[in-house]
C-alpha cells in the first residue's frame, strides 16, 4: 500500500483572492494556461490577474487550450514558455487546461526533451502547476494525470509522468456559468472516476475514504442534478465530489470505462464525462463482486442496478453508439493488458460488448 497526496487544497468562496500570497510563492513569472472563452466569462481568469498583479508578479497569458488537448498544443505552448522565461504555471478550466498546464510545466523543466518523452518512463522533473478548476469532472486540480490527445494514433492517453500540482484553488462560484449539459458531463465523469476507484483493483481501505465519500456527497445532489433544479450549496457539493474523486483515482486509477470512452471522444466528438457515463451501468452489470457493487449503490442511494441504470439513461439522455467505434474499443482493450489490471477478474470481449445498449 502507498498513499501519497501532496497537493495542497483550499475551497471556499474567494478563494483566490484568499490565497493570492501563497498563489505567488512558487515562482517570479507565471505562465496562465487557459482556454479560449470559459475562464473569461466565469471570472476565474480575471480572479487570478488580479492576484498576480497585486503581488506584483508578471505573467503571460496562453489560452490556446482546446478541450482534449493535442501534443501539439503543449509543444507550441512549450516554446512560448522557454521565449517568456517562466517558472510556474497555472491552469484555469477544465481538465483540458489544468492536464495541458501539467505537460506544459514538464516541457518547460526539460527544453532538451521532444514530444516522444511524454510516452517514456523517465524521470524529469517540472515546473511547480497550480490549478484552478472551472468544471466539475475531472479532479484533475489534484490528481497526478494528464491526458493528451494524440493524433497520429487517434485517441487519448494518458502521459507516463505522473505530475502533482502544489496548488489546487476551489471557488465553486465559477460552475455556475456552465450550461446544464456541462455541469451533468462532468459531473458523470466524477462519478465515474467514483465508481471506477472503488471497483477497481487496487481498492483498499485508504483510498476508499475517498471514493465513498465522494459516492456519499454525489447522492446529495443527484436528483437535483436530475430535475435541473441545483440550490446554491449543490455546487461546492459537486466540486467537492469531483476533488475527492481525482484524489481516489490518484490511488487507483480508473478502469474499464474510460479505457473504452477515448474512441468515442475521438471517433462520435463526445465529451468525456458523455463518452465515460454511457459505460457506468455496464460496469456495475459486468461486475463480478455483486456485495461490492451493492456498496457503491447504497452509498449513491439507489436500490438496485436497475435503479441506477434508468436514472443513467434520464440522465444522460439518448446516446447513438457506432457499433464499429465500440469493437475496434473493446478489442484495443482486451489486446492492452496494462489497461485491463484494474479490473480484478478475468473478462471477456462479449462482456465488454454488453457495457453499452448499441
Ligand atoms: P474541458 O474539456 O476542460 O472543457 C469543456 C468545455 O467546457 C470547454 O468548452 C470549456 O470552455 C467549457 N467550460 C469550462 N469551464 C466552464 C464554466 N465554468 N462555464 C462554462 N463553460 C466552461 O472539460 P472537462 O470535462 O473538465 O475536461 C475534460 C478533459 O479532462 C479531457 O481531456 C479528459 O480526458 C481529461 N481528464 C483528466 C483527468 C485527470 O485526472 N487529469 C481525469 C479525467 C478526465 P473553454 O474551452 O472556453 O475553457
Ligand atoms: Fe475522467
Amino acid at each position: 500500500m502507498q498513499f501519497y497526496m501532496p497537493t495542497k487544497l483550499y475551497s471556499e468562496q474567494d478563494c483566490i483572492k484568499n490565497h493570492a500570497e501563497e498563489l505567488v510563492t512558487f515562482g517570479s513569472r507565471a505562465m496562465i494556461v487557459t482556454g479560449k472563452h470559459s475562464s473569461r466569462a466565469n471570472g476565474s481568469l480575471a480572479d487570478v490577474e488580479i492576484a498576480l498583479k497585486n503581488e506584483g508578479v508578471p505573467y503571460i497569458i496562453y489560452d490556446d487550450v482546446e478541450e482534449n488537448p493535442s501534443i501539439e498544443t503543449i509543444m507550441k505552448a512549450k516554446e512560448i514558455g522557454l521565449q517568456e522565461n517562466v517558472d510556474f504555471v497555472i491552469g484555469i478550466g477544465g481538465g483540458s487546461p489544468m492536464d495541458a498546464a501539467k505537460a506544459i510545466a514538464l516541457m518547460i523543466a526539460n527544453p532538451e526533451e521532444t514530444e516522444e518523452v511524454f510516452y517514456e518512463p523517465k524521470q524529469l522533473d517540472y515546473l511547480p502547476v497550480i490549478c484552478v478548476p472551472t468544471t466539475c469532472g475531472t479532479g484533475s486540480e489534484v490528481t497526478p494525470y494528464s491526458i493528451l490527445t494524440i493524433h497520429k494514433q487517434r485517441t487519448k492517453k494518458s502521459i507516463k509522468h505522473k505530475i502533482y500540482p502544489a496548488l489546487a484553488l476551489l471557488d465553486a462560484s465559477y460552475l455556475k456559468s456552465m450550461p446544464r449539459r456541462g455541469l451533468v458531463h462532468t459531473s458523470v465523469d466524477a462519478l465515474a472516476h467514483l465508481i471506477e476507484s472503488y471497483l477497481n483493483t487496487n481498492s483498499n481501505d485508504w483510498n476508499r475514504v475517498y471514493s465513498a465519500q465522494g459516492l456519499r456527497v454525489w447522492a446529495q445532489f443527484k436528483r437535483n442534478l436530475l430535475d435541473d433544479e441545483l440550490k446554491e450549496e449543490d455546487y461546492e457539493k459537486m466540486l467537492r465530489a469531483s476533488a475527492l474523486a481525482g484524489m481516489a483515482i490518484t490511488h487507483t486509477g480508473t478502469s474499464l470505462p474510460h479505457g473504452l470512452s477515448y474512441a468515442f471522444t475521438y471517433e462520435q466528438g463526445y465529451s468525456h464525462g458523455k463518452a465515460v457515463g454511457m459505460f457506468l451501468a455496464g460496469y456495475v452489470s459486468i461486475y463480478k463482486d455483486k456485495t461490492v457493487v451493492q456498496e457503491v449503490l447504497e452509498l449513491l442511494g439507489f436500490e438496485n442496478i436497475v435503479e441506477f441504470k434508468k436514472y443513467m439513461k434520464e440522465l444522460l439522455g439518448p446516446i447513438l453508439v457506432d457499433k464499429e467505434v465500440l469493437q475496434n474499443s473493446v478489442r484495443k482493450i482486451m489486446a492492452d493488458a496494462a489497461k485491463l489490471k484494474n479490473y480484478p477478474f478475468a473478462v471477456t470481449e462479449e462482456e465488454l460488448l454488453t457495457m453499452v445498449e448499441v
